[in-house]
């Protein structure tokens, strides 16, 4: 991104003033008490020196997935995630907050989902999150800046620009996004929480951002690493990359693409990979028995 860009799409005092006043008219949001001087310090306005134009993108294998245990193993995923990024963990369903969770085929992929679908693609948990759409919609509606796309396209969110107007929350068809209703800090194991993250306050919407700030380090995303190789990460229009050889070689499907938002997270069915090398660590068949049921 060049100086001039990211000049323009820096918030003036002015427009972030203006931004505020529209939204405060429609009387749907509290101001989170964040200042401009954290806004003008805000360490999202940095680092994109050097980004080119890329789609950032998953591909998540539910066959293996199942494999390696189903809603037991993702929940590990899940809860890698959420240690990471200091998700906090509040019981009550209304003001829970997910960055990934699961869902079932029916309601994952409600559009496509069949009577008739055959019981193993019907039985696996599909991890959900945010899809950092091609066209993202959250980014179309929210009047203040707080969630934009990135030139790899990441959609990001700069929680101090935030005003809690929940537009973006509406717009998402993947309900991606979650407002913290409460402080979410007293929800934040002090034990285990990572002080390399920051922590968000009330009013403040928050969601996956695929990890951002590995990626920018040349690591992957917090799930990735933590999925034994059941998800891939990488750009998609690179067609040499990772992502786009696991993509060639398996069926797949994507949620709500008849909406035209372009979500970059795949859904792949496909368990020939328990016998690669990429799945074992180069250690020939270390799972097999583990995983295939009869597999002895
Ligand atoms: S899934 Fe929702 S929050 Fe994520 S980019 Fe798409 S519209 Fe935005
Ligand atoms: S990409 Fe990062 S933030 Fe998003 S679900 Fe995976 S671990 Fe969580």
């Amino acid at each position: 991104m060049t100086a001039q860009q990211h000049s323009e799409r820096s918030l003036t005092r002015r427009n972030f003033v203006k931004a505020g006043a529209i939204a405060c008219a429609s009387g749907l949001f509290a101001l989170n008490g964040c200042t401009l001087e954290e806004v003008k310090h805000s360490q999202l306005e940095s680092d994109f020196k050097g980004i080119e134009s890329k789609q950032y993108g998953l591909a998540i294998n539910v066959s293996m997935l199942d494999a390696l245990g189903g809603q037991e193993f993702i929940d590990t995923i899940i809860a890698a995630c959420h240690s990471y990024h200091n998700v906090p963990q509040i019981d009550d369903p209304k003001h829970s907050i997910d960055w990934i969770w699961t869902q079932s085929y029916e309601e994952a992929f409600s559009d496509i989902a069949s009577t008739y679908v055959d019981e193993k693609t019907a039985s696996y948990a599909y991890p959900v999150m945010c899809n950092h759409c091609t066209d993202p919609q959250c980014v179309r509606v929210c009047p203040t800046q707080t969630t934009f796309k990135r030139p790899d396209g990441i959609v990001m969110m700069d929680y101090h620009r935030c005003i809690g107007c929940r537009f973006c929350m509406s717009a998402c068809p993947y309900g991606a996004r979650n407002l913290n209703f409460m402080d979410p800090r007293p929800y934040v194991d002090k034990a285990t929480m990572n002080p390399g993250y920051p922590t968000r306050s009330k009013g403040v919407v928050e969601k996956c951002t695929l990890c951002y700030e590995l990626i920018d380090q040349g690591s992957v995303p917090v799930c990735v690493q933590a999925a034994y190789g059941c998800i891939t990460f990488g750009d998609l229009t690179d067609e040499n990359s990772e992502i786009r050889q696991v993509l060639a070689q398996a069926f797949s499907i994507r949620r709500r693409v008849e909406l035209g938002t372009g979500p970059n997270v795949y859904y792949i069915f496909d368990d020939s990979a328990l016998y690669t090398n990429a799945f074992t660590g180069g250690e020939g068949t270390l799972f097999e028995e583990d995983l295939l049921e009869g597999g002895e």
